[in-house]
């Protein structure tokens, strides 16, 4: 799976909607302090389906949704779009998440309606997804050091691929 391309609106600082192209090899952000480095990374695994608040560096999830400030009124919604290609038969796959105010999130795959499973199972089966390792939130190495041996298993099935498999397992139990 490559990722082409990122789309934001709403979502934390990014009030206005922004766009951005993700070319092949290595990118780099670089700006100052506070400019939003890290909430492009938290859109990326937001979007991709991370539930936990608390690693939005928020207390509740709406909290990702631009909360205003002395001269902007808060926006109702927060919308992240990922556009990827190389994923499994398809050339070209768009996940978009949303959330408004009240009404919890929304996902859509190519512009259909779907559950958050389906999203988590996408980016399972291309060894990715929001607790991929290779996603590093700033001062996380340590806690990668120092995770319990169960977590680290978690890690290592994500990095191996047979993260989907978990979730299929799941579901079937619950049949
Ligand atoms: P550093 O270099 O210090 O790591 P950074 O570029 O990673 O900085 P971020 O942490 O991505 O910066 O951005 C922080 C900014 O995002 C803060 O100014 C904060 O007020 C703003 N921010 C976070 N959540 C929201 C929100 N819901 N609404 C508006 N602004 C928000
Ligand atoms: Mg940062």
């Amino acid at each position: 799976m490559q990722i082409k391309r990122l789309r934001l609106s709403g979502f934390k600082s990014f009030v206005e909607p922004a766009d951005l192209r993700i070319e092949p090899g290595l990118t780099g952000v670089v700006g100052p302090n506070g400019c939003g480095k890290s909430n492009l990374l938290e859109a990326l695994r937001w979007a991709m389906g991370e539930n936990s608040p608390k690693s939005m560096r928020g207390s509740g999830m709406e909290d990702v949704i631009f909360a205003g400030t002395g001269s902007r009124p808060q926006r109702d919604f927060a919308e992240v779009s990922i556009l990827a290609e190389d994923v499994g038969d398809a050339d070209e796959v768009e996940i978009v998440r949303r959330i408004e105010r009240g009404a919890g999130s929304a996902y859509r795959i190519n512009g259909r309606d779907v559950r958050a499973k389906d999203v988590a199972l996408l980016f399972a089966d291309a060894a990715t997804g929001a607790h991929s390792p290779a996603l590093v939130s700033q001062g996380r190495i340590s806690a990668v050091i120092s995770a319990k041996p169960a977590e680290r298993r978690q890690m290592l099935e994500e990095a191996a691929g047979i993260a989907g498999l978990h979730v299929r397992r799941k579901d079937a139990e619950q049949r």
